[in-house]
């Protein structure tokens, strides 16, 4: 999957990584985020996903 690393977007103006070692989370509202690592820089990434996404989470 791919998501947006800040550190990239900052120095190269790079925003779209691909994303390394994903885990999904809930935050507090509710909604579903995969969070990892940039393949490239090894920054941490997180983007939103809607749970039709993540593997194995309860449908709205
Ligand atoms: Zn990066």
């Amino acid at each position: 999957m791919q998501g947006l690393c800040p550190k990239c977007n900052k120095n190269e103006g790079v925003n779209r990584r691909e994303m390394a070692d994903v885990e999904y989370v809930v935050m507090k509202n509710g909604r579903h985020a995969a969070k990892g690592r940039c393949a490239v820089c090894g920054g941490g990434m997180y983007k939103i996903v809607s749970a039709a996404d993540v593997p194995g989470a309860a449908q709205a």
